[in-house]
């Protein structure tokens, strides 16, 4: 099984989770907020580090950067002659539109990242409205349904708030995230789920997939697991934030004072603005 690809959860902060990628006795990193689980957990686990993905510049998402790279140069079994070469450093990938210090391997949408120690590789997909440069990590060919680490862009039965793009960007975004395969796993960077399954029951009392989650993640979290990775498939039933063709959510748009039902950015918008009040 070590032979596989692995993606595992570690919580940091009080809802975050930081991904990491192992195969045999190499791991990746995504989003590490944090550098205590990280380190933790590959000196657990005697894994040795080969790369950091970054999905955006929030401090939740870059804190611990710094810290772990301290850590893996001081690790390194670089020869001691050699200490600044940069084929040496750790690849750090990260958007290209974001100002994020540490970053050795811009990014933009349409590039692909291919991450050889783990015999994996990635399609970027450009998703900005949360920060204007937002990126997801896409790998079609992981774990056979495919996978997508979407950062703070598609939240179980949510998203992020629009903090530097526009309602309409942010609308595009999730449409990129909805075309993917609806087998497509979710890997989201919050434990949000529950707070946002609340408004999402507001928006649609009536939709049975809903209310069957509801019930499945109130379970999860009274266990204290976690409630990701997603499908996009369960995302699609469920999440208010993708629905701007179902007829309950446009006419939730409406009562919320949200604009002409008939374009879809204009619903998700009015869904968004509510939610920001809820
Ligand atoms: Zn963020
Ligand atoms: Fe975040």
């Amino acid at each position: 099984m070590s032979n596989n690809l692995e993606i595992v959860p570690l919580a940091a902060f009080s809802d975050n989770y930081i991904w990491i990628l192992r195969r045999g006795k190499q791991a990746a990193v995504v989003d590490p907020g944090d550098a205590a689980p990280v380190l933790a957990y590959l000196q657990q686990h005697s894994l040795e580090l080969c790369a950091i993905l970054i999905t955006h510049h929030h401090h939740d998402h870059i804190g611990g950067i710094a810290e772990i790279l301290a850590y893996s140069l001081a690790n390194s079994r670089a020869p001691a002659q050699l200490p600044t070469q940069l084929p040496t450093q750790l690849p750090i990938y990260g958007p290209a539109d974001e100002a994020i210090a540490e970053v050795n391997r811009p990014l933009a949408g349409g590039d692909k990242v291919t991450l050889a120690e783990l015999n994996t590789s990635f399609e970027v997909i450009a998703v900005p409205g949360h920060t204007r440069g937002h990126i997801a990590y896409y790998g079609p060919e992981i774990a056979e349904q495919g996978v997508l680490f979407c950062g703070d862009t598609l939240f179980a039965c949510g998203c992020g708030r629009i903090f530097e793009g526009t309602a309409e960007q942010m609308w595009h975004s999730l449409s990129r995230i909805a075309a993917l395969p609806a087998e497509t796993k979710l890997y989201c960077a919050h434990e949000y789920t529950q707070a946002n399954i609340r408004f999402a029951l507001a928006v649609e009392p009536d939709n049975a997939a809903l209310t069957a989650r509801a019930a499945e993640v109130a379970r999860l979290r009274a266990e204290n697991l976690p409630t990701v990775p997603s499908t996009l498939a369960c995302e699609l039933a469920t999440n208010p934030f993708l629905r701007w063709d179902a007829p309950a959510v446009i006419a939730a748009a409406s009562r919320a004072g949200g604009g002409n039902p008939r374009q879809p950015e204009l619903v998700f918008a009015a869904i968004r603005e509510w939610k920001n009040k809820f």
